[in-house]
């Protein structure tokens, strides 16, 4: 992967942690590349290029999905069980990245659609599953999906001036 590859990755792997999330797409920091990365607590970051899901199956139902490119509210929707991943990783090279009924099967769906111009609030049935918190409510909100706090302002911002 060539240097400005890897200096982005690093770059997104701050940012994500600076905003407690767990998975940012390179789109949500204004930079139009299909690069994502995601980081379950407890274990090591890593980067997916060109991501593709190539398998989803079953449906479960989310209740508090949170995105930090939607400040201040979470949802409740419909996400995979199951979900094969295909993408390169940050040495160029082809990997599958297989998840079930968990965070990493939830965050891949939400970043790979962040690629696509699409954000979780698109993906639900109707206004009444998206909850408005208030401040006291982000402690709970914040373990699933990705966690809004001060440095996401200014990734929201940047992707505003994107239009
Ligand atoms: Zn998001």
């Amino acid at each position: 992967m060539d240097d400005a590859i890897l200096h982005l990755i690093a770059d997104m792997i701050e940012s994500m942690y600076a905003a407690q999330g767990v998975g940012l797409a390179a789109p949500q920091i204004g930079v139009p590349l299909r690069v994502v990365v995601l980081g379950m607590p407890d274990e090591d970051p890593f980067a997916l290029i060109n991501p593709v899901v190539i398998r989803r199956e079953g449906t479960r139902r989310m209740e508090g999905e949170g995105c930090l490119s939607v400040p201040g509210y979470r949802g409740a929707l419909t996400r995979s069980e199951k979900v094969v991943v295909r993408a390169l990783n940050e040495h160029g090279k082809e990997v599958r990245i297989r998840a079930e009924n968990n965070l990493l099967a939830e965050a891949l769906e939400h970043e790979v659609d962040h690629i696509n111009g699409i954000l979780y609030v698109d993906r639900l049935d109707s206004t009444d599953d998206l909850t408005k918190l208030d401040g006291t409510d982000w402690a709970t909100a914040r373990p699933i999906g990705e966690a809004a706090e001060e440095p996401a302002a200014e990734a929201v911002e940047e992707v505003a001036q994107r239009g």
